[in-house]
């Protein structure tokens, strides 16, 4: 895709859409709103508008002919602004890839109709069938995956629009997620044709996935995770603490921190490894958060003296002691 004049659409999916669109096969195209819908940007100077409560991005909605901006975590709602509050231009603009800018931009170029599926609604069987039964359709735009892989169905073509979907969560399992996300997409529906976008083509993620490669996804996958001291190869722990005054919050980190040192030190834990970072969203309903994740190779005694001397047992801890997640 970094080589593609259109940043949603490459000239291969164009050619494969418009030609299936003529012989009338049934398409289906794979649109992520979770992690990738639209938001607003200053061309100029590249400010991005924030909700006040939480640090994500402000994010687009259509409602029929409506268009709202709110915040995804908090439902705050927002206006969209007219200069960019940062350095007053006007080239504040929408960015971003939706599905319902995906489903205009194939109603305009091709001339035929889509229908956009959101997961939520199409949670049975039943549904689903009622939801394809239409005559008419022959693009369904859908937001994310199915529980329940609709094998019964027979598609000609699958769009992956971003298949780096989950490379760019800043995550150890993100090559294991965005792995499996497109090797059981491949292996579940029965689909003749996919056509995978990617950013990152020889990610050994998205090209062992292409290749239906488990064996040496896994390898790879592995060597990165002893490497670096990963599960299953190490425990992983994550301490998030809450605050809704920033000060505080630094403070506490800072002092839980040192203890953890201290105890680090104490009991001659030599290898471990402690370090403090922001998550991906640093604020959430008006509360700020940070991480001080240890890694180790066993960390379980370690962890039960953690909890007896730092008492974390307090309202705005969160300890995961197994954590897939690092963000
Ligand atoms: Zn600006
Ligand atoms: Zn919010």
């Amino acid at each position: 895709m970094t080589r593609e004049p259109d940043y949603i659409f490459s000239e291969l999916a164009k050619s494969w859409l418009s030609k299936y669109i003529r012989q009338w096969k049934k398409i289906w195209i794979l649109v992520n709103k979770k992690w990738y819908s639209g938001w607003i940007f200053c061309r100029k100077c590249g400010f991005v508008p924030k909700c006040d409560k939480c640090s994500v991005n402000i994010s687009y909605h259509k409602i029929n002919t409506w268009k709202i901006w709110l915040c995804n975590i908090c439902k705050s709602q927002y206006d969209f602004p007219q200069k960019c509050p940062h350095c007053w231009s006007t080239e504040i603009k929408e960015f971003g890839i939706w599905t319902q800018q995906v489903s205009e931009l194939i109603e305009n170029e091709f001339k035929t109709k889509t229908q956009i599926i959101e997961s939520e609604s199409a949670n049975s069987k039943k549904k689903i069938k009622e939801i394809l039964s239409q005559k008419d359709i022959q693009i369904y735009i859908w937001t994310s995956l199915l529980n329940t892989p609709i094998q019964w169905l027979n598609l000609d073509l699958i769009i992956f629009l971003n298949a780096d979907l989950w490379l760019n969560i800043p995550n150890y399992s993100a090559e294991y997620n965005n792995f499996n996300f497109l090797y059981d997409t491949f292996k579940s529906h029965n689909c003749n044709n996919f056509i995978v976008q990617s950013f990152n083509p020889e990610h050994y993620s998205i090209r062992n996935a292409c290749k239906l490669d488990k064996k040496n996804f896994s390898q790879k996958d592995n060597e990165f995770r002893k490497n670096n001291n990963y599960p299953p190869f190490a425990d992983v722990c994550v301490l998030l603490y809450k605050n809704e005054i920033e000060e505080k919050l630094f403070n506490k980190i800072d002092k839980i921190h040192k203890e953890l040192l201290y105890l680090k030190e104490k009991y001659k834990m030599n290898e471990l490894e402690i370090y403090s970072t922001p998550p991906i969203i640093y604020k959430i309903f008006g509360k700020y958060r940070y991480n001080i994740i240890l890694k180790w190779k066993n960390l379980r005694n370690f962890m039960d003296i953690v909890y007896t001397k730092l008492n974390l047992t307090q309202n705005n801890f969160k300890v995961d002691r197994n954590s897939e997640n690092i963000v």
